[in-house]
């Protein structure tokens, strides 16, 4: 069994897919082709954002939002202390200040009392400057930007949402990556929409961040090629990954968010008797990049995994260490009280094998199994 079935998508999708690849080699406009201004407009419909612009990979998005926002030395940027390295790992590489919040248990996500507990306590340091929440769609389910907006808000601080999980999902019928002032997304093979090797995007409805985003993206350029002038990244989608996205994107419109949406029941009704399920409130729908459940404790969620095993089933820890305890983040000064959830769901959390083209029996394969060692 797959834990995400990549091999079983392109089968699926052989004909056109083959044939995109052929017909990029014919044309032989490897960087930046006809396809990629095609994919971005496709993107910005499905999104529901005036512009989308694509770039390597999801990293580069968040870095590229930062970059046009200024964010450097003395600003504190808020981040989910539960998420994958990267939505992080921008804001040291900006050289400002990942401030960690806890998140809810529910979600999954960042706490908004929490978040504006945080704000508050930077404020009465006085070192740092607010400047950016960073709001994770974790697995799949957009952050509670009902209750965010508003903390954003008060204090002038902008949104930037990491969508890389959350594309698809939605929130009041309001499609991911149109919540953050700046929203971002990632075509890493493995996410909700992804491509064949590195690729993501960012989304805004602001033409100036936009039209800087895309001079960052190619080496600081200006009006013409050869003119810098500023500093920027190499980091470009290449045709060939445009239009095999744009294919899958038509997919995952069709019939993948569908598929993914049944299968999500089908585990929560089996389920939700013996073990904590995913929570999605009715106003809320997930990418489901994820389906993860909650366990006792450590030793039970442990036994269970390899219990899984055992029967052919692979199961995922996402995530096994909380941001605030990285070896990369160690000069930060924390404290453990501020981060009970997180560090209990990094002991408890294990997704199960989810993709859209799971049949019935190995998703009761599953559920036995779970059922059996519970
Ligand atoms: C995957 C991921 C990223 C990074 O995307 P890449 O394309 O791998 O660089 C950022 N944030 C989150 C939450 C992710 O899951």
């Amino acid at each position: 069994m797959e834990f995400r079935d990549l091999k079983t998508q392109y089968q699926r999708l052989k004909p056109e897919i083959d044939w995109a690849f052929t017909q990029v080699a014919a044309d032989a406009h490897f960087i930046m082709g006809k396809k990629v201004a095609e994919l971005e407009e496709k993107l910005a419909n499905f999104a529901g954002t005036k512009y989308c612009i694509t770039c390597a990979n999801g990293t580069d998005a968040l870095q590229l939002a930062l970059m046009a926002w200024e964010i450097g030395p003395n600003d504190a940027v808020f981040v989910p202390d539960f998420t994958f390295f990267s939505s992080a790992e921008v804001v040291s590489l900006q050289k400002a200040t990942p401030i960690f919040v806890d998140v809810e248990e529910h979600s999954f996500n960042l706490d908004p009392e929490k978040l504006e507990a945080k704000i508050q306590e930077v404020i009465g340091e006085g070192i740092l400057t607010p400047r950016v929440i960073i709001a994770v769609d974790l697995f799949g389910r957009p952050a509670d930007f009902d209750r965010i907006r508003p903390i954003a808000e008060r204090y002038g601080i902008k949104i930037l949402e990491d969508a890389a999980q959350g594309f698809g999902g939605s929130l009041h019928g309001k499609r991911a990556c149109s919540f953050g002032d700046i929203s971002t997304t990632s075509f890493f093979p493995a996410k909700p929409l992804g491509c064949y090797g590195d690729g993501g995007a960012v989304f805004t409805d602001d033409i100036e961040m936009a039209e800087l985003i895309k001079s960052y993206r190619s080496h600081g350029k200006g009006k013409e090629k050869y003119d810098n002038v500023r500093i920027g990244l190499n980091s470009r989608l290449d045709t060939i990954q445009a239009a095999i996205l744009l294919i899958k994107l038509e997919a995952f419109e069709k019939y993948e968010l569908e598929a993914v949406e049944r299968i999500s029941k089908q585990y929560t009704n089996a389920l939700r008797d013996v073990v904590k399920v995913p929570q999605i409130p009715e106003k809320y729908a997930s990418s489901w990049a994820q389906y993860t459940i909650v366990l006792a404790n450590r030793a039970q969620r442990d036994g269970l995994q390899a219990h899984l095993k055992e029967f052919g089933i692979p199961s995922m820890i996402y995530y096994p260490i909380p941001m605030h305890r990285q070896k990369a983040f160690e000069e930060i000064p924390n404290c453990e009280k501020d981060y009970l959830v997180t560090n209990s769901l990094c002991d408890t959390v294990l997704a199960l094998p989810f993709h859209p083209y799971m049949e019935m029996e190995d998703i009761q394969w599953v559920v036995d199994h779970v059922k059996s060692y519970l």
